[in-house]
């Protein structure tokens, strides 16, 4: 049996954070707000893998008011969204990312985001696709106030 499922997440720019995006800290002036290390691809992802297993949300398994998860590292939170689902008999297949923002250019940093993903998913080479493009200057990401990623999972009952 395969199981799909959808993840969107999004964080507004704030100066002195640092920029947290799959696990790798990206050299840029600013960085996202959030209760937590306010990583939107790991939440996305959460949230994707979450939903095909009808597992509920990240909101329901890491509140954004319980001081556990305050400045969390979100690749700890996506580890452990991966035991709920596991847990619940399912094995990752796939995944595919988009981030959508202005700045800065991801392009280079895909590969380590995909590396470090794959990695803490215990996944096979080629199961993480992720990528990267503008809003062509329009909406509150064209304005370069925040950033949105969408993800869609695949998993298969094990
Ligand atoms: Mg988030």
């Amino acid at each position: 049996m395969i199981r799909v499922g959808i993840g969107y997440d999004s964080h507004r720019f704030v100066e002195g954070r640092p920029l947290v995006l799959g696990g790798v800290t990206i050299p840029y002036e600013r960085g996202l707000q959030g209760h937590s290390d306010a990583d939107a691809v790991a939440h996305a992802l959460i949230d994707a893998m979450l939903g095909a297993a009808a597992a509920g949300d990240i909101g329901q398994h890491f509140p954004d008011n319980d001081p556990r998860w305050k400045d969390a590292d979100s690749m700890e939170l996506l580890s452990a969204a991966h035991s709920v689902v596991e847990e619940r008999g399912y094995a990752l297949v796939q995944a595919d990312l988009t981030i959508i923002t202005e700045q800065p250019r991801l392009t280079s940093h895909l590969p380590a985001m995909i590396a470090g993903l794959t990695r803490r998913l215990g996944a096979r080479p080629g199961a993480v696709s992720l990528k990267a493009k503008s809003n062509e200057g329009m909406g509150f990401i064209g304005r370069g106030e925040g950033i949105a990623v969408i993800a869609i999972a695949t998993l298969e009952a094990r």
